[in-house]
Parts: C-alpha cells; structure tokens; sequence
C-alpha cells in the first residue's frame, strides 16, 4: 500500500463543498486500487487570515514545500483592491510556470459543440499578472506587462514537448504582437524558436481577438492553444463553455519542482454554500493529479466512473442540465467505481 502526502487547500465559496466531495471520491478510489492519501489540510485567503494573521499561512508554504504537490479549491480574490490573488501568489512563490488546463467533452452531455478536445497552455507568471501597478499621478494608473525570453521559451517548450509526447497534431501560439509589437512580439519570437525543433507539429499563430472568433465558430481547428497568462485566463472561460461550462474544465499549475492542481473555476460565490456545485473540475483536476504522482489506476477508476455518471445522465449536477447536487453527484460517482 502506497501512501502519499498531498496538501489540500479546500478554499472558499464553494471550495469546501467541491473539495469535500473530491476527497471522498478519491479516498474511495484509492482504498479500491490500495492507494493512500495523507491530507495535510491548509487554508488561504480571507479566512486564514482571520485565524493566523496571515493570507497565506506559513505553515501552507511549508507544507507545499514538504509535499510538493497540492489539490487546491478556488479562494476568492478581492475585486478592486484588498489582497493579492492567494492564487498568483503561490504561482509566483513555487514556480509554477504553465498552467495546463484540458477542455475535453464528457460522453452523454449534450453541448452545442460535441467530442471537443482541446488543451489550453498558459504562462502562469508573467505578463500583467505580474501585478506590478501604480499611480503616475492622480487620475493615471500604469500596470506593466512583464513578458520575458526566459518565460516565453519556458511554456513554449512545454507545450511543444507535451504535443509530442501525446501526439498531439498542432500548436497555435495566440497573441496581440500587431498592437504589443515588443512584449507580445518578444513570446510570438520564442514560440516560433522552439518550433523549429519540432517539425512534425503544426505551428500556427492567431490575433487574441479573431481566435476567439474562430474559436466560437469552428473550436475543432484548434488543437493546443499557447497562451500568455492573460488571453490564456480569458480563453479558458470561453472554452469552458463549449463542454458544458466552468463546472467541468481541471487545471494543473506545473513547476519543476512542486504542482498545484486546481479547477479553472473561481468561488461561485452566487451558488455557494447551496450544494449546487459541480465538482466535476476539481475532480478531473485530481485525476490530474493522480496521474502526476504516478497514480494512474487509480486515476482510470474515477476517470471510468465519472464517465459513466455523464454517460447515465440521472444524478447530475444543476449546471449541466440535472437536478442532483454536489453531494448526491459525488455519491453516483462512488456508486459507479
Ligand atoms: P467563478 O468561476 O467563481 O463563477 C463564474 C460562474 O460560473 C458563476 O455563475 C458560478 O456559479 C459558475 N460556476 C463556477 N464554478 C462552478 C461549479 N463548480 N459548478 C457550477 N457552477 C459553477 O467566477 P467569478 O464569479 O468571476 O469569481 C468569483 C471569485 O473567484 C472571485 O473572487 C475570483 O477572484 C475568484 N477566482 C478564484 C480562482 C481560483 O481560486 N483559482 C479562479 C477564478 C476566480
């Protein structure tokens, strides 16, 4: 029996209700293909700070740090003003330089666009999430983008070496180099570098703009999207939509060293605390998880049963179309290993 010590942030807003169900559906996965898991359970955000005096707690760090890999729920981010994003912030603190977020449809939900399958690879530490803003003068605010060879070449090889390793047909690198000749030019530069390494990948490049057009009218040209950390934000989104929404679509926040696994979606503050939440994202986002720490049974078995749950369509969630909630999905998942 192998035991692994994952840090679990559950968050706020609907955290707790998705993580809660995760956990369990991954504990009952585990016990099945004898797989343990050691839950070392920190919060952030709002609520840490409230019982520790800090955002991110210290004993947080440390525990990333011991573990190395983290299953993490959404923290609300304060609009406007407030603190900074708990979530950039452990980006920024444990390198963890791409963000890879599959958007794949589920067997037996009906969506507008069928059997999409599409990976989005976004830098996940640079550009104006760098978050680097201030006052010029009254009435003037400068916020810089960062973009950098070192970063751009970085998420470029990734995805380029995912693409391979996958056999994957194409990478289109998105941008805005017309307007941001210098920052948006400097990653179109890198990306197409790192493409000349890889010639049996198409490599295509689209303006931010018209690619999310085309990606509306026909998403099936688009196979992996290389993304700065903004456009890349902004076409998760929209590409949520096309497999049913931000209930479903995971996330990994991948260094060398640590990985943060975390669904696309925020807090959901209008549905939280309902038992109206999905939590199809966060767990598609352990499975992720599952697979990275070489889990990959145990990873099937909830995969399979998930499927399944899709496939039979009677215990879904509100998002999609059903009538269940989140504990009663997480129960058919259970019921279907
Ligand atoms: P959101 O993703 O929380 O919600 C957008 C819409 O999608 C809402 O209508 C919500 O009900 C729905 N939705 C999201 N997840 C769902 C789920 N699992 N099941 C069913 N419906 C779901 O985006 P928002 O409202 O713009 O942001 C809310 C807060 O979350 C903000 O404070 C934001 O900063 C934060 N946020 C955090 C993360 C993160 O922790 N990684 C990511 C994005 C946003």
């Amino acid at each position: 029996m192998t035991t692994h010590k994952i840090t679990l942030i559950p968050g706020d807003g609907i955290g707790p209700e998705v993580s809660g169900a995760v956990v369990k559906i991954v504990e009952t996965a585990g016990a099945a293909t004898r797989v343990k898991f050691e839950w070392h359970t920190h919060n952030a955000g709002a609520e840490a700070f409230e019982k520790t005096g800090e955002y991110i707690p210290k004993a947080l760090y440390e525990s990333i740090e011991a573990t190395r890999v983290a299953l993490k729920g959404p923290v609300t981010t304060p609009v406007g003003g407030g603190f900074t994003s708990i979530n950039v912030t452990l980006r920024q603190k444990f390198e963890l330089f791409a963000n890879f977020r599959p958007v794949k449809s589920l067997p037996g939900l009906k969506t507008k666009y069928p059997d999409i399958d599409l990976i989005i690879v976004r830098e996940n530490m640079e550009d104006l999430y760098a978050g680097l803003e201030h006052v010029v003068v009254p009435g003037v605010v400068q916020a810089l983008k960062i973009i950098t060879e070192k970063g751009s070449t970085r998420i470029a090889q990734f995805a380029f070496d995912y693409a391979r390793k996958h056999g994957r047909r194409k990478v289109h690198s998105i941008h805005k180099a017309n307007i941001m000749k210098l920052s948006d030019g400097l990653f179109l530069r890198c990306c197409r570098a790192v493409a000349e390494g890889f010639p049996e990948i198409l490599y295509a490049e689209h303006i931010v703009d018209n690619a999310c057009m085309q990606l509306v009218m026909n998403p099936y040209q688009y196979d992996i999207l290389l993304t700065e950390n903004l456009y890349g934000d902004i076409i998760s989104d929209l590409c949520s939509a096309f497999v049913g929404g931000l209930g479903l679509v995971p996330g990994a926040n991948l260094g060398t060293e640590c990985a943060i696994f975390e669904a696309v979606h925020g807090s959901a503050p209008d549905i939280a605390g309902k038992n109206l939440a999905n939590p199809t994202a966060l767990l598609q986002s352990a499975v992720l998880m599952l697979h990275h720490i070489n889990e990959g049974p145990t990873a099937e078995k909830i995969q399979t049963a998930l499927e399944q749950v899709y496939r039979e369509g009677k215990t879904l969630t509100k998002d999609v179309g059903g009538t269940s909630g989140t504990k009663e999905f997480a129960d058919a998942v259970i019921a279907a290993m």
